[in-house]
């Protein structure tokens, strides 16, 4: 049977032809359908996959070396594009679109040797902390099939949890990597603003938007991260700073002793689970009894980052949605409208689900004349202290900790009749998104609930080699 561990492994074990990469794609697909109420793909591309496992495979047989992600089988978010294939971002208003070119991202990971196998579950529009929003109904979290699996990358952590594929891409707003990944006890990154090119990647809201990648472990998440990183003629905001060799840098022997800040607001917030809590604390005295500075930071601004985040990305989603009219892209009411806005407030109240529309309403609301200075700009300003304190910190800390959900993963249904609840879930992974800078969830705990959840851990900004480095010196708790 095949078995995956790691990318390395599964290279050993090309190399040694004892697995081929039609092998590989076979098994996931058998798993797919196996674990269908899992509802993680929405679609699977499966003549196509076995078709490139082919070619790759002849290519070993040839002769010709191991391409960097040579075989590797990923599912993709469905909110990235991939020429020819469908793309709809979970919402009944792309239903039936097809992408004409692929995301800068995907077309890299393609070009390395990759396979994408499908693409995968997720909130309309990435728009969600539970996948409960989307268009194709939730996934389900494989560990406890009643409890929610996150969002708004949901599909995306669960085909890594349950073995649907080796790894896969997401993206992270506002914490739609990191969060699954601390709901399903796997691997997170949101890379830093800029790290990953966003060109084909659905826009939700654009000064926050980044891919991110969901992984096993730390040495897959680096490998995939050093593909897709790095400059982008078709993304001005994709920074070109050298791709550092992040694989490599992760075999260097580990540093004994690094300096980690905490939010003392953050572990004492009422809405984080009293549990996760105190073991939060007990693993800091862990790190410093492994030599490890860990200190407490004042950060008072902890109660306004959720509503500063959701002033801006929602004034962003109102722009950025406006294109999905019924005309130019998306879901067209058949009838005989004969007038132009009502022909579009039909496509669009008839094409968005719930939520979307609730946040175009709120984000039109703040970007309104009367309102503007009230809300955006006080938001925008907010956004600048939250960036000039984070420079500070980082001026004396190599890393911030943090829990990366007040709780781990909640039932169905829990948090729907409750926005605010819902939108707290957020509170301590907007902080990267608002400030650029990268993060990471981490399975390193198991609560006595059952169910895995991570730490989460914040470099400054394209300092991603850092934040994988010293992400492997953290082991898991142990009580
Ligand atoms: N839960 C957050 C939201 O609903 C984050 C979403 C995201 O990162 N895409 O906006």
């Amino acid at each position: 049977m095949f078995v995956f561990a790691s990318i390395e492994t599964f290279h050993t074990a090309l190399s040694d032809n004892s697995t081929t990469c039609k092998g590989a794609v076979e098994f996931y697909l058998a798993e797919i359908e196996r674990q269908k109420h899992l509802n993680a793909f929405i679609e699977t591309f499966t003549s196509e996959a076995l078709a490139r496992a082919e070619v790759l495979d002849a290519e070993l047989a040839a002769g010709q070396p191991l391409r960097p992600l040579h075989g590797v089988v990923v599912g993709i978010k469905d909110v990235l594009c991939y020429e020819g294939h469908f793309v709809t971002a979970a919402s009944n208003m792309l239903r039936g679109y097809r992408s004409p070119y692929s995301a800068t991202a995907v077309q890299k990971l393609v070009d390395a040797g990759a396979i994408i196998i499908g693409r995968l579950n997720c909130d309309e529009y990435a728009m969600g902390s539970s996948n409960e929003n989307s268009a194709y109904g939730p996934t389900l979290n494989a560990r406890d099939n009643n409890r929610v699996p996150g969002g708004s990358s949901g599909g995306s952590a669960v085909a890594v949890q349950a073995g649907l594929c080796m790894v896969s891409l997401g993206s992270d707003t506002g914490g739609s990597v990191r969060q699954p990944a601390d709901f399903c006890g796997i691997v997170g990154l949101k890379p830093s603003y800029g790290r990953v090119s966003r060109y084909g990647l659905i826009a939700y809201a654009s000064s926050f938007d980044q891919v991110g990648i969901f992984a096993g472990n730390l040495a897959d998440t680096a490998k995939i991260l050093e593909v897709i990183a790095g400059g982008d003629a078709f993304d001005s905001t994709a920074s070109s700073l050298p791709v550092p060799d992040y694989s490599q840098a992760l075999l260097s022997p580990e540093k004994k002793s690094h300096r980690f800040a905490y939010f003392r607001e953050a572990v004492e917030h009422p809405s984080l689970d009293p549990e996760i809590a105190k073991t939060q604390l007990a693993y800091f005295d862990q790190l410093r009894a492994a030599g490890h500075q860990v200190e407490a930071v004042d950060f008072p601004l902890l109660d306004y980052i959720v509503p500063t985040y959701y002033v801006l990305t929602t004034a962003e989603a109102s722009s950025n949605l406006g294109r999905f009219d019924g005309v130019r892209y998306g879901h067209r009411e058949q009838g005989n409208l004969t007038d132009l806005a009502e022909f579009y407030a039909h496509n669009r109240s008839t094409g968005f689900g719930r939520e979307v529309k609730k946040r175009i309403l709120l984000g039109s609301f703040v970007l309104s004349a009367g309102y503007y200075d009230a809300y955006f700009t006080k938001a925008q300003q907010v956004r600048q202290q939250l960036c000039a304190q984070t420079d500070l910190i980082f001026n004396s800390f190599d890393a911030i900790l943090s829990p990366t959900a007040p709780s781990t993963a909640f039932r169905f249904g829990e948090k729907t009749a409750d926005p605010v609840a819902m939108y707290l879930e957020d509170i301590y992974t907007v902080f990267a998104n608002l400030t650029g800078i990268p993060g990471i969830s981490l399975p390193l705990f198991w609560h006595s609930n059952g169910m895995p959840y991570g730490l989460q851990v914040m470099t400054n900004r394209f300092q991603e080699l850092s934040l994988l480095v010293l992400s492997k010196t953290l082991k898991p708790f142990e009580s």
